[in-house]
């Protein structure tokens, strides 16, 4: 409990689509599904894994500044937004299709 050292690259299955995620092989931090996009409300900080919510993320919006692809996402249990950074695997046409 009192590493210091946060793994925050890591498989997991959605809880949303039920998709099974490999860790970004690229090395950055996977914290949401590449399919449908959901995130989970598991971090205050980023990695830190602290947050008590633990409700799904949903995707509300993506946003393309300088080339760099962003992910808003809305927590369904506190309604809380936070930003992410996408990954180059991620199903961006998916979400444009649905959205
Ligand atoms: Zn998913
Ligand atoms: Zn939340």
């Amino acid at each position: 409990m009192s590493s210091r050292f946060i793994k925050k690259n890591e498989s997991f299955i959605c809880l949303n689509c039920g998709t099974f995620n490999n860790e970004d092989s690229s090395g950055s931090c996977r914290n949401h599904c590449y399919y449908c996009l959901y995130s989970l409300h598991v971090d205050i900080y980023p990695g830190d894994r602290k947050e008590v919510c633990k409700s799904l993320m949903k995707p509300i919006s993506v946003d393309n500044k300088g080339g760099k692809l962003s992910i808003y996402h809305k927590c369904l249990g506190c309604r809380k937004i936070s930003k992410n950074k996408s990954l180059k695997d991620d199903n961006i046409v998916k979400y444009y299709e649905t959205n």
